[in-house]
């Protein structure tokens, strides 16, 4: 039997190679296009490419710093969010908004973004069909603000984004590369919530995000 031919890992293998070699930018001229926030917002639109757009209130598109230097991923919308419109902004929310101050950083320096922008009925995960239709819209949020970190937070941002199925238990703690921006996986601030004695965890994973960008925490958890 021949090989099986995936376009993607031969892509991924010469962006590796450049990575390797310090390439930060594709050495290629590219047509400029405009990749801006609010591009990447009008085109998301009054979406209804999957049935997620069935059940919401209000499309959560994400906040914060179009600079950010650090940007947090969670997996998508819960009911608080789903109601303002507004990613991270229930109890989890709250927990995630302290560990980021914690980190020294206020949270309208950071940007905080979902993998699937409409609430997934009763909380549940988000389904393949539904990451598969809202995937660009992050991906094209992180090329827009090329941030210099980026926390993904929980199991189904982390597996996304890494395309893994490693648990998050044994992911977290670990930075890996996505697209040449280092990523740390760590746990999800409603996993947290249930869970408090991981916070430490967390903590440790934030202190290790904190020095790749050569700052101190504001505070010792
Ligand atoms: N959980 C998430 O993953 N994202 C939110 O915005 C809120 C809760």
């Amino acid at each position: 039997m021949g090989r099986k031919i995936d376009p993607r890992q031969d892509i991924r293998a010469v962006l590796e190679f450049l990575d390797a070699l310090g390439f930060r930018r594709l050495p290629i001229n590219m047509p400029k296009i405009d990749n801006s926030l609010d591009t990447i917002r009008n085109t998301l639109g009054d979406c209804k490419r999957c049935k997620l757009h069935k059940g919401r209130k209000n499309i959560v598109f994400g906040e914060g710093n179009p600079k950010a230097e650090l940007m947090f991923i969670g997996e998508g919308p819960g009911a608080e969010e789903d109601i303002q419109g507004r990613p991270f902004v229930g109890d989890a929310g709250r927990l995630l908004t302290s560990l980021i101050e914690k980190m020294g950083f206020k949270r309208e320096e950071v940007y905080i973004g979902n993998i699937v922008k409409c609430r997934p009925p009763g909380n549940r995960d988000p389904e393949e069909d539904e990451v598969s239709a809202c995937i660009q819209f992050i991906r094209s949020q992180i090329e827009a603000i090329s941030p210099k970190v980026i926390v993904s937070l929980g199991r189904v941002s982390s597996q996304t984004l890494l395309e893994t199925k490693t648990p998050i238990s044994k992911l977290r703690g670990t930075f890996y590369k996505y697209c040449g921006i280092p990523l740390m996986p760590t746990f999800h601030p409603a996993y947290l919530l249930r869970n408090p004695k991981d916070k430490r965890l967390v903590w440790e994973d934030a202190l290790k995000v904190l020095e790749l960008l050569g700052r101190k925490p504001k505070q010792d958890a």
